[in-house]
């Protein structure tokens, strides 16, 4: 901490400022420059002296050190890995996905979905059992029996299991049941439950609380850092600003920033840090790019249909084509289910012998030829549309709207096959796309080589 005296204090109120740090046991460097003096403090108690901005004669207070400790890289330059139900998260891991539903409705339907989700490759199953609701009156979750049904989820899957705990009275229930204790948004303040929470010897994901500052959530982990608990996952899910189009907004800074602050892993939600489920992919995807350990991600089998959070969660398509995307760009390696690391149940999904590999190779030689093919014909429809373009003159412009669109509804409703109308309009949309790309390099050829020539 560093002391600035203004320019007019006195000699008198610098040896009180240096009598008040020796009195705390803190050692003072008095260092006196052409315009003012500043007082340098070392110790490790500094916060005893907080006070010392009211004295005579000081301008400004300093602190140069972080008022957490256990949670700064100060203290811990290594990155902490937290192994949570036998899945590790941060140092040296790869992305974990964390999903299920915001909260258990039924048995079937966190069983359906942490089926689901595992196929699909997360890692552990979320799920409320008490909900912190805004308004009294809304669903608060099943309680209890919500905790035997995840417990059921996880011992047929082998996923870990995330719940959030709101109140001390239920942890050690909460301790048997799950694997990760979640404090929730709105308790992130709740320094009770964050000394209880600290004093188990289950893994912690804290929320940010949506009006903490990134310090303030810090402070929050060292609360639980400082009760005996080293294993706090931070988890990013959007804090309130003046914005109403989106639920909260999601700090995505954050993660790199705390990155620089903390050895902690860090998660982001992007469920509750948007509200909107085709907003979840895109910030799911860029939390990653920017460095996050874990998402959390709300999944449903019916979401128009949820008791709560229906609007901001995925069903399991989105929640797969996510997963896709999270593969593709390679922050995730894992295959679906039988190669994502968890110990399945015998009874599980992932029990079914390997897939024998020739058939496999077999099939996919098929589907190499077909691509071949496709290509080929490509290129020949593309050469196609060239020569329509030569014959209609090549310095007028393009294509025939109407027929394309004939084109595309055609495509749609012509095919018998597993994709859906949807999906071969999305195709030919891009093959459309692609032969105007063509044509257009082709005119703006023919129209150089007419002005040069
Ligand atoms: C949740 O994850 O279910 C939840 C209630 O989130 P938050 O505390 O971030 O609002
Ligand atoms: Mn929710």
């Amino acid at each position: 901490m560093i002391v600035v005296m203004s320019p007019s204090a006195t000699q008198a109120d610098v040896t009180a400022v240096r009598k008040t740090i020796e009195a705390h046991g803190l050692e003072a460097f008095v260092s006196v420059g052409q315009e003012r003096t500043v007082v340098g403090v070392v110790g490790t108690d500094i916060e005893r002296v907080a006070n010392i901005a009211s004295l005579a004669g000081v301008e400004q207070v300093i602190r140069v050190t972080q008022p957490y400790k256990l949670a700064s890289v100060e203290h811990h330059r290594e990155r902490t890995r937290v192994v949570a139900g036998g899945v590790p998260i941060g140092q040296g891991s790869e992305l974990v996905a964390i999903a299920g539903p915001c909260s258990v409705e039924s048995r079937e339907m966190v069983l359906d979905t942490a089926r689901w989700v595992r196929h699909e490759g997360a890692r552990m199953l979320r799920g409320g059992a008490f909900k912190p609701r805004t308004s009294p009156y809304t669903f608060q979750g099943l309680g209890k029996p919500a905790l035997e049904m995840l417990a059921e989820a996880r011992a047929e899957t082998g996923l870990p299991v995330v719940s959030e705990v709101v109140d001390t009275a239920e942890l050690e229930d909460m301790e048997r049941h799950v694997d990760v204790l979640q404090v929730g948004s709105r308790n992130m303040h709740n320094f009770v439950l964050l000394r209880a929470v600290g004093r188990s010897s289950r893994p912690v994901l804290l929320k940010r609380g949506f009006g903490a500052t990134i310090e303030e959530w810090l402070m929050a982990a060292e609360y639980v850092l400082s009760s005996g608990n080293s294993d706090v996952i931070l988890c990013e899910r959007g804090i309130r600003t003046f914005e109403t189009a989106t639920r909260n907004t999601l700090d995505l800074s954050a993660v790199p920033l705390l990155r620089r602050h903390t050895h902690l892993p860090i998660a982001v939600d992007p469920s509750h840090g948007t509200g909107q489920r085709d907003l979840v992919t895109p910030m799911a995807l860029a939390a990653a790019a920017a460095g996050a350990d874990a998402l959390l991600i709300e999944v449903h089998p019916d979401p128009p249909n949820a008791r709560s959070d229906g609007p901001q969660s995925l069903d399991f398509a989105e929640f797969g084509a996510l997963m896709d995307e999270l593969r593709r760009l390679q922050f995730v390696r894992n295959g679906a289910a039988a190669g994502n690391g968890t110990a399945p149940a015998s009874d599980g999904a992932g029990s079914e012998a390997q897939p024998p590999g020739a058939p496999i190779r077999k099939l996919r030689g098929r589907i190499d030829d077909l691509d071949q093919r496709i290509a080929t014909l490509l290129q020949e429809r593309a050469a196609v549309a060239l020569e329509v373009q030569e014959v209609r003159g090549l310095d007028r412009h393009g294509h025939d709207v109407a027929r394309e669109r004939e084109l595309l509804e055609h495509a749609a409703r012509a095919s018998t096959g597993p994709l859906e109308p949807e999906e071969l309009t999305a195709i030919f949309g891009a093959i459309l796309r692609a032969s105007r790309s063509a044509q257009r390099r082709r005119s703006e050829a023919h129209m150089r080589a007419r002005h040069e020539g």
